[in-house]
């Protein structure tokens, strides 16, 4: 997916590529079930188009950019209301046509297992990158960057928190400014939350999973079936916050705290049921999820210290214990390997890292996209400096936003912002 946006982009702005695919070759993967260019994985929508939407606002931005994939899907669209869903067949088949007509891409059909020293390389490799290629990016990045597994917990828009149920503090500290937003639980309701955990239907784990699930962390449902107490002594352990039975904790995914993850509740929860249980909890009985937890194979760089705002391999925040001789320069990411997870962050960041690409390429200055567009703020949620860094999916949360206006003048606000500032930008 994002591995052919950015061969396109960088075809029409004059370069040659060689563009590899190895399902081209071997047919499948353990999710692909084709050899076509931009298998969609899974589902066949792109998600919503309206601006008042996340992904609407994306898409906007996508389309005012000059997406090529994005064209291939609005030809292959078929009727699902108010979302972009395609005939998978015909959409691969369009971004093949585009491909293979396009006179400055070689379409190689095979497998990449090592990168050329010293040629622009730009890696769009999936979460199902091949075995040889993972070894070499583990290789060069220094073992402990690459990840093979996935482990989310839930992120809440901050506006649907009730404050009036929760309160900030941090554990077994007094002051004034505290990280942790605690909501907590009374008896009754624990042991219901618990209940429900303990009956809830999980997503089953495909058989390539199966070794690597439980290697991170434990779900929390599975947890709740060791035993209705071990949560109140695990994640939801009240101990130096006051007097309660149970807390879950919420601590800040961004800088200006529109989001809150759910501390140590990553599950396999189907979605539903995560937000049916979730809301159980007073403080969250009108959360908003921004993302819902997951937990699955999934590879993976830890892009806030590997790469720059560009998209590129630049080791912003510590030294590569890789030679730069043996890179390929400049050595650019995109798609799910950068942790900017879903079809449409896909093309968006395929777009993304060959745009910078070319202007790198050409000699140009760096120039970033402007404030307030949904672009940035992905490319931001995943190269800014952070600890347990996990995949993200674009959602309204990410963006830049006044902290005085009412919900709905919100959206208008980011729909406002996004638009503008791309327009004067293009
Ligand atoms: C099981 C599963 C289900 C998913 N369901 C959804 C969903 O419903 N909706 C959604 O939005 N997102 C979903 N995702 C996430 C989805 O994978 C990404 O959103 C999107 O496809 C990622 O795009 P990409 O370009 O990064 O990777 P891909 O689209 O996977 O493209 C990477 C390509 O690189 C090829 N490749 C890998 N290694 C090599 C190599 N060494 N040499 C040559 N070629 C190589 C692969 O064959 C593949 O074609 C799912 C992911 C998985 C694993």
């Amino acid at each position: 997916m994002a591995g052919c946006e950015a061969a396109l982009q960088l075809a029409c702005r004059g370069f040659e590529i060689d563009l590899y695919e190895m399902r081209k070759g071997t047919g499948k993967t353990q999710a692909h079930k084709t050899g076509d260019l931009a298998e969609l994985v899974c589902s066949n929508s792109f998600k919503g188009t309206q601006l008042a939407s996340a992904h609407g606002l994306l898409k906007n931005e996508l389309k005012m950019l000059g997406s090529f994939l994005l064209q291939a899907a609005e030809k292959a669209r078929v009727p699902a209301g108010e979302s972009l869903s395609v005939d998978r067949a015909l959409f691969s088949k369009e971004v093949e046509r585009l491909i293979t007509e396009s006179k400055k891409i070689t379409l190689h059909p095979k497998e990449c297992t090592e990168l050329a020293t010293q040629a622009p390389t730009l890696v769009a490799a999936g979460p199902l990158c091949s075995e040889a290629l993972a070894a070499q990016i583990k290789e060069l990045t220094g073992g402990e960057f690459l990840r093979f597994f996935d482990a989310i917990a839930p992120v809440i828009d901050s506006d649907s928190i009730d404050y009036s149920q929760a309160f900030a503090m941090n554990r077994r500290e007094k002051g004034e400014t505290a990280d942790f937003i605690n909501c907590p639980l009374d008896k009754e309701t624990y042991l219901e939350f618990v209940k429900r955990l303990q009956e809830a239907d999980s997503v089953e784990e495909k058989p390539f999973e199966k070794k690597e699930l439980f290697e991170g962390c434990l779900p929390i449902e599975e947890m709740a079936r060791r035993g209705t107490d071990t949560l109140r002594f695990g994640p939801m352990r009240p101990v130096g916050l006051g007097k309660h039975y149970a807390i879950i904790q919420l601590r800040a995914e961004n800088a200006q705290k529109t989001l809150y993850n759910m501390v140590g509740f990553q599950t396999r929860l189907k979605w539903n049921t995560q937000k049916e249980i979730f809301r159980l909890v007073p403080a969250l009985k009108n959360a908003e999820f921004a993302r819902l937890g997951s937990m699955h194979r999934n590879t993976f760089i830890k892009s806030p210290k590997l790469l720059d705002n560009s998209l590129k391999l630049a080791t912003p925040h510590s030294p590569l214990p890789t030679p730069h001789s043996l890179l390929p320069t400049p050595l650019y990411f995109a798609g799910q390997i950068t942790g900017a997870e879903g079809y449409t962050e896909a093309i968006a960041t395929g777009w993304y890292a060959a745009w910078n690409m070319a202007n790198s390429l050409q000699n140009k200055a760096f120039e970033p996209l402007p404030h307030g567009t949904c672009i940035r703020a992905l490319i931001e949620a995943i190269t800014s400096p952070k600890e347990d860094f996990q995949p993200m999916n674009f959602n309204f949360g990410l963006l830049p936003r006044p902290e005085n206006l009412r919900k709905s003048e919100k959206k208008l606000f980011l729909i406002e912002q996004s638009q503008k500032n791309l327009i004067i930008f293009i």
